[in-house]
């Protein structure tokens, strides 16, 4: 809409909900008329100077107190058409009345911290959300939009207390939450290299959510940077049955303790387990390096294209034709290396992850989704995993 239009008709809402409060249903005059004042302000819109309009109605809410819900709506109307800086000049302005009932009065400081959180001026809103979250009406209200502050601070301590105010009632999603902002605590002490209390923060994590993925992964990394592998290994295997489809996540923290163990053997079990659980093209990679290693290169070449007939994905083909890339000279090498580079071009443009709330599509795994903000609703899609028909499986390779 024209936000000319939008000027106009914010008053003219402001003043008609105004009407109605103002006239009983059977269209009787309830309380006194809409000051004359109000039709100059709405003038004043109608030629474009709404600034001029604003100090008028500013000017008037002094001297009139039957007006102040009319204020009210006005101010929030500014407020969700973008126009935040009005909105807060209204609300400020009733706040600072004495005079006004403590209802209203809270009502307005109530508004008023929207308006700097929505323009951004976290501090002072959280300031106020602070004071509304001790009159009762508005602790629920203030602590939610206290929890968006924090959350978008990265004060996760903080949030923490706070969501936990919220979950009183044992909300399951409330709770995956909760075990979320543990692990970005417990994230932040393993940076620290305060494992102890990253340790702890991970616990915390598992009492609000047994199967928090994330904290399974943490939990997994700092057995490893204590050197306890076995121990590691046991935690990170653990996502195969509660969390199958997201095996691919820990593939290489997984083969890495392998390595350090020198057990190849037992890399090459977990890979192949992995793979009955999700044909995720990084357990393939890791399956067919391992192959190279052990039982060198034609061996590892002709599993790759078992496993790419089998498991087709755009990211297993790019791999699969750098590496005959590599093996090919001449023209054939030229040929390979062209469609590798057309595939790399496909392939980053891929979105492997997406969210199951509001559908934000990523390539990479966010555990707070961009989009919608909710924490674990990021997953990974799916690879097919139903074997496509030999007959008509046929490579050019
Ligand atoms: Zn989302």
């Amino acid at each position: 809409m024209d936000p000319v239009w939008l000027l106009i008709l914010l008053p003219l809402a402001a003043v008609g909900g105004w009407f109605m409060a103002v006239y009983d249903q059977d269209g009787k005059r309830t309380r006194k008329e809409i000051p004359e004042a109000y039709f100059k302000g709405l003038n004043l819109i109608l030629n474009e100077e709404p600034d001029e309009a604003l100090r008028l109605f500013l000017k008037l809410v002094e001297v009139d107190s039957d007006t102040v819900e009319m204020h009210l709506a006005l101010g929030n109307l500014f407020r969700r058409q973008g126009e935040v800086e009005r909105a807060t000049r209204i609300h400020y302005h009733l706040f600072r009345r004495t005079d006004l009932e403590q209802g209203l009065r809270s009502l307005a400081l109530f508004e008023l911290a929207q308006d700097y959180f929505r323009a951004g001026l976290y501090d002072r809103a959280e300031e106020h959300f602070l004071v509304l979250r001790k009159i009762k009406n508005y602790t629920k209200r203030a602590n939610g939009f206290l929890f968006q502050i924090y959350e978008q601070e990265r004060e996760w301590e903080k949030a923490i207390k706070v969501a936990l105010q919220l979950n009183s009632e044992q909300n399951e999603e409330s709770s995956k939450t909760i075990a979320h902002l543990y692990c970005e605590l417990a994230e932040g002490f393993i940076g620290a290299g305060a494992n102890h209390k990253a340790e702890n923060c991970i616990q915390s994590a598992f009492k609000h959510d047994s199967r928090c993925l994330r904290a399974v992964i943490q939990s997994g990394r700092l057995e490893s940077m204590r050197g306890n592998h076995v121990n590691a290994i046991a935690i990170w295997r653990g996502i195969e049955y509660w969390h199958p489809d997201a095996i691919g996540e820990v593939v290489e923290h997984v083969c890495n303790s392998y390595r350090v163990m020198g057990d190849l053997r037992g890399m090459r079990v977990f890979l192949e387990s992995a793979l009955d659980k999700s044909p995720d093209p990084r357990i393939i990679n890791a399956l067919v390096e391992l192959t190279n290693e052990k039982d060198g290169r034609d061996a590892g070449q002709k599993l790759f294209v078992d496993l790419v007939r089998k498991f087709p994905s755009i990211e297993s083909l790019h791999q699969l034709i750098r590496s005959n890339s590599q093996l090919a000279s001449g023209r054939q090498n030229r040929d390979y290396s062209t469609l590798a580079e057309l595939l790399s071009q496909v392939t980053q443009s891929v979105k492997s992850y997406y969210c199951k709330q509001c559908g934000f599509q990523s390539q990479s795994l966010h555990w707070q989704c961009p989009g919608c903000k909710g924490w674990g609703t990021v997953q990974q899609y799916q690879y097919p995993s139903v074997p496509i028909n030999q007959d008509n499986a046929d490579l050019p390779i």
